[in-house]
């Protein structure tokens, strides 16, 4: 019998993690190292936002997206060579038409920044196969979160589920000069976003976040928050843990939460 997977929400902050992954990339790999028999990876990231409904990766082997821009010539190097898994894409497709949520498969899809850059400092030797599911286009967070919910019995076969975004992230308002200490604004919406999942407020995490302090400067597009809500979906029922709690450029959350 396979080990229960728990679900993961990484916030991947500046492609510069790539290169420099530091404290957050320690974090990632303390934490995949905890894991047994991992079968496969199912990321949903921030990078992939498919018009109508939500593609899956079906690729033998996804190739590596440099999805950024202005970054030094090594980032653009950096390969990861992670399997595909066709047939679980097929499964993901079917667990999803189920649940009514419709999604095609997209055999030329590569692997995002988004995937690859925490999925390296994870499982550095890409040799667990890796799909992506897109964020379907439009959407509410309600149906983010009921895509992973949709795919919560793949937990249970050894599939790892991860949504890769960010709490707090507008790149306006990015200080490139600042450090690790956030702004005022940034922290207070963060907690506000916390404090409600650690009670396991999903609804109002949802339902209530637009009215949060500072929602519009910490989410001025809603793609780095949603998966967020796919993270809530796969992981309800499990406990909730904080694996990594930082910040970069002044507002750039780091936050990385684990479910079981
Ligand atoms: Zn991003």
């Amino acid at each position: 019998m396979p080990t229960l997977q728990p679900t993961l929400f990484v916030s991947h902050g500046s492609p510069m993690l790539a290169a420099e992954p530091g404290l957050w990339g320690a974090a990632l790999r303390g934490w995949a190292e905890g894991l047994r028999d991992v079968k496969a990876v199912v990321m949903l990231s921030a990078h992939w936002e498919a018009s109508g409904p939500a593609g899956i990766t079906s690729a033998e082997a996804p190739a590596t997206l440099h999805d950024f821009g202005g970054f030094p010539d090594l980032l653009y190097t950096l390969q990861y060579p992670a399997p595909g898994a066709p047939a679980l894409a097929e499964r993901v497709r079917g667990l999803l038409a189920e649940a009514g949520l419709p999604a095609r498969l997209d055999p030329e899809r590569p692997l995002d920044h988004g995937a690859w850059v925490p999925l390296r400092s994870a499982f550095p030797e890409a040799t667990v196969p890796v799909i992506q599911v897109s964020l379907p286009r439009p959407r509410t967070p309600r149906q983010v979160f009921e895509l992973g919910r949709a795919l919560r019995p793949l937990r249970e076969e050894g599939v790892l589920l991860m949504g890769s975004g960010g709490i707090v992230h507008n790149l306006r308002l990015l200080d490139w000069a600042g450090d690790s200490e956030p702004e005022p604004w940034a922290r207070a919406f963060e907690t506000w976003v916390a404090e409600r999942l650690e009670r396991g407020e999903y609804d109002a995490v949802m339902a209530d976040c637009a009215a949060a302090p500072h929602f519009e400067k910490a989410v001025p597009t809603s793609e780095h928050f949603d998966p967020l809500c796919f993270a809530m979906g796969a992981g309800e029922g499990s406990a909730l843990t904080t694996v990594h709690d930082a910040w970069q450029l002044g507002s750039l959350s780091l936050r990385i939460w684990a479910w079981g």
